[in-house]
């Protein structure tokens, strides 16, 4: 049996979900914008889920408009929010600027570059050696033309959670749109729109890190906040974002999205917690030479970022891989070549201290028995690894 220890990655789908999406794959099939009954029924699954999404935010059913997943709904926020101010402002010479954050995921960082290219003034906050910004350096990095700021909730690597409330209570008195990145964060945590989160304008998620099938999402757009759609076509999730709904897909995260709550009502977030933390406090009792990143900052429940002196993260996963354990590291692979992770250079690490970075993230299929065979193998493989690495350099320099 595998040990599946990379649900930051993805999430395995679960039973109730693919039963739930199943009719629609057969004879369930209407299009939603078709006046028949097949078309009313498959229209009505929809607004099931929608309602189920926004149930689980504290939002209202028409503030959620469904995406291909997480890296659309960032496109369409940081884009959707800026392209009328590229269109007015900047063809009259008046500046326009974004605010976001060095340890976002590339879906943001690289769509706050392509607007940089187009004239935008971006700004990164970078974080502190725990992987968290400060609301004081939002405060000084806002200026008179500060039209949108973009931080995550929950960071993919580390699990660092950031001030979110704080920040868009921030930035909403300044006059700017808050958005905020909530991949990792939604159906982890609570997410509450209408209370801690009131301020948060727009809020992305993702299917498959919540256990709904991959090439699903939402972006939550508060109610008065004006966006330019990223697609044009028709009329579809009121005009704001045009194409025949994936209609198996949003069930399947509607259906996500209620046990979510299910899971969030009945201290889910507290067990995970407790199975996490047992993993990491064995692995550092265990491993000589390992520290966690991040740990010193509030972190979503199931992440663990593990440094471990003198050992390259790569040749460690696929040592692990080869134990049946799956996990991955704190590092985007480009063109062949593996870059040291932008988050935790960003934090402070040098580039071989993230390069021995590895990431453990847990899902809710998780069990302990998972946790105890990890804590024996993991242990062993580095061991290994130290040992085979010791008798390269003696035999390398006898
Ligand atoms: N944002 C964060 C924080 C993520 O972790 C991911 C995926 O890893 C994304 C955005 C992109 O989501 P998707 O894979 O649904 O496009």
């Amino acid at each position: 049996m595998r040990i599946y220890l990379d649900a930051n990655a993805t999430t395995p789908l679960l039973p109730e979900v693919v039963s739930a999406m199943h009719p629609f794959w057969s004879e369930g099939f209407g299009n939603p914008s078709s006046a028949h009954a097949g078309g009313q029924r498959t229209r009505a699954a929809v607004e099931r889920a929608r309602t189920s999404v926004a149930s689980l935010l504290n939002c209202t059913p028409r503030e959620i408009v469904f995406t291909s997943g997480g890296t659309e709904s960032d496109n369409f926020a940081l884009t959707g929010v800026l392209q009328p101010y590229l269109d007015r402002f900047l063809a009259q010479g008046q500046p326009v600027h974004l605010i976001t954050t060095n340890i976002e995921h590339h879906a943001v960082l690289f769509a706050a570059e392509a607007l940089e290219r187009r004239g935008v003034e971006v700004t990164c906050l970078a974080p502190n050696h725990a992987g968290v910004v400060s609301a004081d350096d939002l405060t000084a990095a806002l200026r008179p033309h500060t039209r949108l700021v973009s931080v995550m909730l929950a960071n993919n690597e580390t699990g660092a959670i950031q001030p979110v409330g704080k920040l868009a209570r921030i930035t909403k008195a300044h006059g700017a749109i808050f958005h905020t990145d909530a991949v990792q964060a939604a159906a982890k945590l609570p997410v509450d729109l209408s209370g801690e989160f009131k301020n948060v304008d727009l809020l992305s998620i993702s299917g498959h890190k919540m256990y709904a099938p991959q090439g699903t999402g939402a972006l939550f757009v508060r109610k008065g906040v004006n966006l330019s759609p990223l697609f044009y076509g028709g009329p579809h999730e009121r005009q704001r974002r045009a194409g025949t709904e994936n209609v198996p897909g949003i069930v399947g995260l509607g259906c996500a999205a209620d046990l979510a709550r299910s899971w969030l009502a009945e201290n889910g977030p507290e067990h995970m917690r407790a199975l996490r933390d047992k993993l990491e406090s064995g692995l550092l009792a265990a491993v000589p030479g390992a520290s966690a990143n991040s740990a010193d900052a509030p972190r979503a429940p199931n992440t663990v970022n593990l440094r471990i002196d003198g050992i390259d993260a790569e040749r460690l996963l696929i040592a692990l891989d080869l134990q049946g354990i799956s996990a991955s590291f704190g590092a985007a692979c480009q063109s062949g070549a593996t870059e040291p992770s932008h988050v935790l250079l960003a934090m402070g690490l040098s580039p071989a201290e993230a390069r021995s970075s590895i990431r453990l993230s847990l899902s809710r299929l998780t069990t302990e028995g998972d946790i105890d065979s990890a804590l024996q193998i993991i242990p062993l493989v580095i061991a290994k690894l130290r040992s085979l690495h010791r008798q390269q350099a003696a035999s390398t320099h006898p």
